[in-house]
This record gives structure tokens, sequence and C-alpha cells, in this order.
């Protein structure tokens, strides 16, 4: 009986190393993310904040994002198309989206040329995800054909048939001739790799399919990249963005975004504030 009683004990003693064995192995994935900017944009501040700054023009940059995990290599957005660089912008876009949004970008600002400084090919990119499709954000799709191509349902859907009022943001000619491209259509939130690292938002109300990025970084932490759900620092703090397709569903994804950057202690970073940008650093890697 006692003997028994012992061999019990020494199961159990062992079934408990063992659950410790897996926790100690099971290691966090080295992730690693640049912030880059697909040159600038300079316009009317009041796109970015309702009734605050209107007719004052300013400069933002433009971010996206590339992202290094073992299981691929991602960009989350992916900047203005390739055709608006060295002052072409009006023979792409056409002179009305440019006087509103005037571009300033350089061939080399193109996420080709970026992946290229971070000794990357665009075969390379296995994974790019969108925060939603318009002109600033899916401009390069056709840079990356054979890439998984990580979007809302709902975002794609608006994409090709836009709502009125949110049409000039959406440059049909970025994305057409992609419906055969290979989409992971969402419908809300997914962790992209099961581990927690990569975790897409679900977002909406700057377009009907936006969605944002949470990343966790080992030393860095938990960023959460909103893109256009919180264009700047004044979003956060509670001043309406100017462009919404939904302004309820859009201030319900900024408290979203602030609940979870508390749940975590992690930074909200936006998409269009020159002065977090400048505060950032991208010549080389958050890890
Ligand atoms: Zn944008």
């Amino acid at each position: 009986m006692k003997r028994q009683l012992k061999k019990v004990v020494a199961a159990i003693a062992l079934c408990a190393a063992g659950g410790f064995a897996t926790h100690a192995v099971a290691q966090e994935p080295d992730v690693k993310l640049w912030q880059l900017s697909s040159g600038t944009l300079t316009l009317d501040k009041g796109w970015l904040t309702a009734m605050s700054g209107v007719g004052t023009r300013i400069t933002v940059p433009v971010a996206m994002y590339v992202i290094q995990h073992p299981r691929g290599l991602l960009l989350f957005d992916t900047g203005n198309n390739v055709e608006v660089s060295d002052g072409k912008c009006a023979n792409y876009w056409g002179e009305g989206l440019c006087g509103a949004f005037t571009a300033e970008q350089t061939r080399d600002e193109v996420i080709d040329r970026q992946l290229a400084k971070l000794g990357f090919k665009p075969e390379d990119v296995t994974h790019v995800i969108y925060s939603h499709f318009h002109l600033d954000h899916a401009g390069n799709i056709k840079l990356f054909p054979n890439a998984k191509h990580v979007v809302q349902k709902e975002e794609l859907r608006a994409a090709w048939w836009p709502e009125k009022f949110q049409r000039a943001a959406y440059v049909l000619k970025d994305y057409d001739g992609t419906r055969d491209y290979d989409f992971l259509q969402l419908n809300g939130d997914f962790d992209l790799f099961n581990d927690g690292t990569i975790v897409i938002l679900d977002t909406k109300g700057h377009t009907q399919g936006h969605q944002s990025l949470q990343v966790k970084l080992k030393n860095t932490g938990t960023l959460l990249l909103a893109a256009d759900a919180v264009y700047t620092s004044e979003n956060e703090a509670g001043v309406i963005p100017g462009i919404t397709w939904n302004t309820n569903a859009s201030m319900a994804s900024i408290d979203r975004l602030k609940q979870i950057r508390d749940a975590t202690r992690g930074e909200i970073w936006y998409s269009h504030d020159a002065k977090q940008y400048e505060s950032h650093n991208h010549d080389k890697a958050y890890d």
C-alpha cells in the first residue's frame, strides 16, 4: 500500500516537472519591427481632427511597418503607390487628390526600396496586412503578387464598391486586377500565428473594415499600430477624427485601443503624427 502511494506521488511529481519543463521550453518567438514612412502628405489638419485646425495645412508621415517573425516576413500597410514618386503625383492620383493630399515621396521611399535597405526582397514578404484600402495604405499591393493579403472582408467590399462619400480615398487602379490574389479575408480579430505576437484587431469606423495591429515584442513590449483608427495624439485624447465612415464606431475603436493599451501597458502608435513619428527610431529594429 505504502509502496503504491509512493509510486502515485512519484508519478504526480513527474507530471508536474513535465509541465514545468514544457513551460520553460515554450519560448516567445523573436519578433523585430521597423517603422518606416512612405514620404509625407501635406493636408488640411481638419481631415485628421474634426473642427480643430481646419484651414491649417500640416505635413505628416505616412507610417508603414516591416515585421520579421520566425514564420514570415510581414508588412503592415504599403504606403502611396510607386507612381506617385518624384513629383508625378498628379499623373497618377489626379490634380484633385494631389491638391487635397499633397504627396512628397521619392522613389527610394517606396516600400520595395525600403525593404532592400533592410536586406529583404519583395519576394521575401509572406504576408501583407492592410489597415484599410485607402490610397496611402494599400497603394503598393501589386508589388507583392505572391504574398498572402490580410484584410477584413468588409474592407474588400468597401474598396471595390465604396460608399459614395468615401470614394475619393479609394484609388481603384491601386488594386484593380488583384481579385485573384491570395486574400485572407477576416471577420474581426485574428491571432495570425496563434502565439499572441501578431494580433489583428477590428477597429472599424474610419472605414467599414478598418483593422489595427497588436505586436508583442520581448523588449519593447506591446505596440498597438493604430493606423487610421488614431491619426494623431489629439484623436487619442478625444478629438473626433476628420474622416470617418461611422463616427460612433470610430470613437468606440479609439476607446478599444486605449483599453488594450492600459491592459497590456503598451503604446499606441499613430499613422499620421509627425511629432510621435520623429520621436521613434527608424534606423534600427524594435525587438
Ligand atoms: Zn492614412
